[in-house]
């Protein structure tokens, strides 16, 4: 039977509980217990596959199409395992599934109520979870924060929960922030004690409380939250703010909560192996020569909008011994600019993000333009391909009128048309083709190079495809298509002869890549990106600004 860990958050929002989860269940992967993470999210929306990036981040897809909250991501890279569209359960789901049922006549005669009908739905969620992964433990993050009006049935769903499955069987941890005030010096402790009798008046006992800090926190700030909260002293954790992400589940492993964790839950732990997570935390820190990749898009002033091309890019840099540093680029500020080089010209590799829409469209085709004419290695994800064609298309076919008809219904060429099993969609939401589809990768391309096998499965989201009466025109001007799908009706790849690496790719190859197993197509960016760095450029630089978690 599965063991349940169920994790609240207390005090604010945004602080790093995501990560936090994914590094709880790495320190319990570590002693070869397998498992799942499930994120249940309040808010009304279905999923996040709607949602603008600045209101909630990047989207993340599984490898079965879901379109998630971005805290799935944390859990796939740091635990390293691959989720599914169970692990993301909002009240939109809870709620238009109840409903539903209630049209349909299944609760006949009877009164449909948040307890016990939404809240059993949410505990049927998250057992099925169990069920469906068969993993040791199921990690269960309640989203937002404890006091808020819209998680009270997650909260009273995971209590019942809990005793249903026994209280040996079962761990809460809350997670809260202890704030350093700078006048007096002092870390304050008072909200999480609030935060605590919020959670026990609805019948929330924490196991465990991990406390964020920007810095340090005394033992005896531990002992006090253990005195006042009821929980055992080595069972309330600091973590404070550290440099990487990825020490993270380090740093609970240190504090002693991996032991404990499987001491309560009567798991069977095998000795913990960290060898591997150990030298990438040390590669991540050791000094290295610099590398600049900009990240071309228009939600730029939120990095967590392309948070999983982010950590991507970070984990091909840090295999290949770089220190790599982000300039986030504004696709519309590229549009206006006289001097591109101004916005692009530090960078060894340039990537065009993925998105939906005319905002900044030109300005990316100006990226790719500039990337094409400079020779920069150059990676276009999703409307990033979609942008390479357009761009390479309309010097190829020596014409402007060449569009996605995504922006532009009536242009001349469309290079980039909708699907033909788009056409009849007319809901917005789960609808694009989503998630994992085999693609066959041509030999002698760059592409063969970056995979070495002949055929991948790469996680998509997307309603354009390249517009196949274009191929052999495009081909013959220099365009490379380097990856297909295995009935050859869909381009998946596109590179250009001539240029040292300029690849773009429909699908999304950032979602799958892992901290100790770069993606290979973000690897050979970055190899690429080395072969032009110049002399003189090539002195280690500090490490950045502390990551908050
Ligand atoms: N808007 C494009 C499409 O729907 C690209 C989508 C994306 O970048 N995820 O095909």
């Amino acid at each position: 039977m599965a063991r349940y860990v169920f994790v609240t958050g207390g005090v604010v929002s945004g602080v790093g509980k995501g990560v936090a989860v994914a590094s709880i269940g790495r320190v319990l992967a570590a002693r070869g217990i397998s498992i799942a993470a499930v994120k249940l999210d309040p808010y009304l929306n279905v999923d996040p596959g709607t949602m603008n990036p600045y209101q909630h981040g990047e989207c993340f897809v599984t490898e079965d199409g879901a379109e998630t909250d971005l805290d799935l991501g944390h859990y796939e890279r740091i635990i390293d395992v691959n989720l599914t569209r169970s692990s993301n359960v909002t009240s939109g789901q809870i709620y238009s599934s109840v409903i539903a049922r209630e049209r349909r006549g299944d609760f006949l005669g009877g009164t449909i109520q948040v307890i016990p009908h939404i809240t059993d739905e949410i505990k049927d969620r998250v057992r099925a979870v169990a069920a469906e992964s068969g993993a040791d433990v199921v990690i269960a993050e309640v989203g937002g924060t404890t006091g808020d009006i819209e998680n009270l049935p997650f909260l009273e769903a995971i209590r019942q929960l809990h005793r249903e499955v026994g209280q040996a069987n079962a761990v809460n941890i809350h997670v809260t922030l202890l704030p350093f005030l700078g006048a007096t010096g002092e870390l304050k402790t008072k909200p999480t004690q609030q935060s605590v009798r919020e959670l026990r008046s609805i019948g929330i006992q924490p196991d465990a409380i991990l406390c964020r800090s920007d810095m340090d926190v005394p033992d005896a700030i531990r002992e006090k939250i253990a005195l006042f909260c009821d929980v055992e002293p080595r069972a309330v954790v600091a973590l404070p703010t550290v440099d990487t992400i990825y020490q993270v589940p380090l740093t609970l492993e240190e504090s002693g909560l991996g032991d404990l964790l499987a001491e309560r839950l009567g798991l069977r732990a095998a000795p913990p192996r960290w060898e591997d997570w150990r030298d990438l935390v040390a590669r991540i820190r050791a000094p290295k020569k610099h590398l600049r990749i900009a990240i071309v898009g228009k939600y730029v002033e939120l990095p967590d909008s392309y948070l999983s091309i982010r950590e991507a890019v970070t984990h091909a840099a840090v295999h290949l011994d770089r220190d790599v540093r982000i300039d986030w680029v504004s696709a519309e500020a590229l549009e206006h600019c006289d001097h591109l080089a101004h916005h692009l010209g530090d960078a060894h590799g340039i990537i065009v993000a993925p998105g939906f829409g005319n905002r900044g469209f030109e300005g990316k085709i100006r990226a790719a333009r500039y990337a094409r004419e400079e020779g920069v290695p150059f990676l276009g994800l999703c409307l990033g391909m979609q942008v390479m064609t357009v761009e390479f298309a309309r010097h190829a076919l020596q014409s402007e009128d060449v569009h996605s008809r995504e922006m532009n219904a009536d242009t001349a060429h469309p290079v980039i048309d909708l699907m033909p099993d788009q056409r009849q969609v007319a809901d917005l939401g789960g609808t694009m083709r989503l998630g994992s589809y085999p693609c066959q990768i041509t030999p002698g391309t760059i592409a063969s190079a970056a995979y070495g096998v002949a055929l991948v499965y790469e996680r998509h989201r997307h309603r354009y495809e390249f517009n196949n009466t274009y191929r052999e025109r495009l081909a013959s001007a220099g365009m490379r298509i380097s990856g297909v799908s295995p009935d050859d009706r869909l381009v998946e790849i596109v590179e250009l002869r001539g240029h040292p690496f300029m690849v773009g790719s429909q699908f999304h190859p950032e979602y799958r890549s892992r901290p100790t197993r770069p993606h290979p197509l973000f690897r050979a960016l970055v190899t690429a990106a080395i072969a032009t760095l110049r002399e003189g450029e090539q002195t280690p630089l500090p490490l950045g600004d502390p990551v908050p978690v």
